[in-house]
């Protein structure tokens, strides 16, 4: 195992100092043990802190040059080591626990870092939210009320607050994940949380027989092997004159015939002899070398050929047969999305029908009570449905059949009752909105019930809750809510998965490098997409900047956007004039 990554849960207090929270981690953590946690809390101290005691034996063995002080009793242990070089990281520090004993790691400090936090404020501090900063923050424990989507606690709950954080636990710990799938944080990457939904998806194995019209954008089931030569016969690439390759440096030739093309000269050519011969026709038996018309001279039925024009070369502006495919060679092969050169390439092989992969039927839904459909007066507090549009057009984009399931009242038999439909009918049901932390549980209970659903947090912005599993055999996916993220989680995660039902090996996404016009943030560890504008700029170097408001809901600037900006975990944040990675979005959404 790979010491710095863990599966276990991991939860920080993100709070000013004089807030408590050492108090409240000491009220709750009884109450936590009560319901069966084992629990570790890492805390950061300031820079200079001891436990041991001087005089103590460790204190002194540890003075005389041991770097690690291990020292035991019937009850407790402790490890006390050196780091005069360097701070420890969280992860070298999560790496010293005994994580088979535990079930949840609480971390006081290192609010730097990116893991899942409980914000905790309390107004008479004074001191502004930490939220609007962090987007790590998954809730807010507070004595006011605070002006944000996150579930809101009462900080002077403590039932409520600890119920919480064992949810969190609970939900978090899925013991299915392998541990080098996570980051120090907890969380998947993006490609790690592409690879194991790729590897969960079966492509089927079903075909059909469609008119080569109807296939365009369509997956071709099997090897398209040509019965043909293409070309058919060896042939003239130019209008001009055929003639032996042996026979090359006579003055003048005897032109015996002119072939047209469509039409043959069926007689083997012999020496002194030249045929005239249009581009496509066939070369005449004996005849390898055609000369271009602007060469020659033809005077009755004597044609010369002018060599200051160019050196004639054996063989030259011949096409043979069998050149671009030869009979029984694979034209297209299965898996290749049908474009016009594919469409073009089957018909010049005779064919004028195909099999095909069946299109991909896709289930999708809404849930939230909040949720509304267009077209009707808008209710008090609610929003209209915009994910299920934008659904429906990006998978009628990639070639998929859309079942339109409607939005689900926030009810366990509305979800189970639509949840069997869709199994039933789809290849693949996708849901939008309900899986974050602190939305109603009765989602996740449904879900269990029915089959095998994972909840991950991506480190990814937006679209951090994902949730992807199978309802009997169907790949369900519920994406977030928030509509950018729903566009973003679909081109990230969904669409491989489609490509990958849809017959298509090793699809994947066209990407570019583009220089930034501007200053673009991020937080490393995590993999950061915003809407961005690519172009040419005056000395052709291709530029992006991005596309005006990044909030997660607003798809305005989705609109105005022709990439997603991707920046990579690795990097710390994009400077001017430093490369970044840009996604097109044309053909995608
Ligand atoms: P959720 O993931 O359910 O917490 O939703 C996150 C945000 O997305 C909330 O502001 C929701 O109101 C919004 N949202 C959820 N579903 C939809 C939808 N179908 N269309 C537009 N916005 C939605
Ligand atoms: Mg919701």
């Amino acid at each position: 195992m790979n010491p710095t990554q863990t599966s276990l849960p991991i939860l920080g207090f993100a709070a000013w100092s004089g807030t408590g929270k050492t108090t409240l981690l000491e009220a709750m953590l009884p109450k936590l043990v009560e319901l069966g946690i084992r629990v570790a809390v890492i805390k950061h101290a300031h820079h200079n802190f001891d436990i041991d005691k001087e005089g103590k034996d460790s204190y002194r063995l540890r003075k005389a040059g041991a770097g690690q002080m291990l020292i035991s009793s019937r009850y407790r242990r402790a490890m006390i080591t050196e780091t005069p070089e360097e701070e420890a990281t969280l992860p070298q520090l999560i790496a010293e626990l005994d994580l088979n004993a535990l079930d949840l790691i609480l971390v006081e400090g290192f609010k730097q870092l990116s893991f899942p936090k409980i914000e905790l404020h309390r107004e008479e501090i004074g001191k502004p939210w930490l939220f609007p900063e962090d987007s790590n923050i998954i809730a807010v424990a507070a004595n006011v009320a605070a002006q944000t989507e996150l579930p809101q606690l009462d900080i002077n709950d403590l039932d409520k607050l600890t119920q919480f954080v064992a949810d969190f636990a609970k939900q978090q710990s899925a013991p299915s994940l392998a541990c080098s799938d996570l980051d120090p944080s907890g969380m998947l990457s993006v490609s790690e949380g592409r690879d194991r939904i790729l590897r969960q998806i079966v492509a089927p194995t079903a075909q059909t027989s469609v008119d080569l019209k109807s296939a365009l954008g369509q997956i071709v089931a099997n090897d398209i092997l040509s019965p043909v030569n293409v070309p058919q016969h060896t042939n003239s690439a130019m209008d001009g004159y055929a003639v032996r390759s042996d026979d090359l440096g006579r003055d003048s030739y005897h032109v015996v015939a002119q072939v047209m093309a469509g039409h043959s000269y069926d007689k083997p050519l012999n020496s002194g002899e030249a045929v005239r011969i249009m581009t496509g026709a066939p070369v005449p038996q004996n005849a390898d070398t055609v000369i271009m018309r602007e060469q020659a001279s033809q005077d009755g039925d004597s044609v010369t050929f002018d060599l200051k024009m160019g050196a004639i070369k054996p063989g030259q502006n011949v096409r043979q047969a069998g050149e671009d495919l030869a009979i029984g060679q694979a034209a297209v092969k299965a898996g290749t999305q049908i474009t016009a050169p594919e469409l073009g390439m089957i018909a010049s092989l005779g064919l004028d029908s195909v099999a095909i992969r069946p299109p991909v039927k896709v289930a999708i839904f809404s849930t939230g009570d909040e949720v509304q459909h267009p077209g009707e007066a808008q209710k008090q507090n609610c929003i209209y449905d915009s994910n299920r549009y934008t659904l429906h057009a990006m998978l009628s984009k990639i070639g998929c059949e859309v079942v339109d399931l409607g939005i689900i009242e926030d009810s366990e038999q509305a979800l189970e009752t639509t949840l069997r439909t869709a199994a039933e009918q789809a290849d693949l049901i996708l849901s939008s909105g309900g899986v974050s932390v602190g939305d109603a549980d009765y989602i996740k209970t449904v879900l269990d019930k029915l089959g095998q659903i994972n909840f991950w947090r991506i480190n990814m912005r937006p679209g951090r809750p994902l949730a992807f599993g199978h309802i009997d055999t169907t790949p369900f996916f519920g994406l977030p809510g928030n509509p950018v993220a729903v566009i973003v989680t679909f081109m990230q995660f969904v669409e491989p998965a489609i490509r990958k039902l849809q017959g298509m090996t090793d699809w994947q996404a066209p990407f570019y490098n583009a220089v930034a016009e501007e200053k673009l943030r991020s937080r490393p560890g995590r993999t950061e997409y915003s809407r961005g504008v690519f172009g040419i700029d005056a000395n052709g170097r291709l530029t992006v900047r991005s596309a005006g408001k990044q909030g997660s809901g607003i798809l305005r600037s989705m609109s105005e956007a022709n990439c997603l900006i991707e920046i990579l975990p690795e990097q710390p944040g994009v400077e001017v004039g430093e490369k970044v990675r840009v996604i097109p979005l044309e053909n995608r959404i």
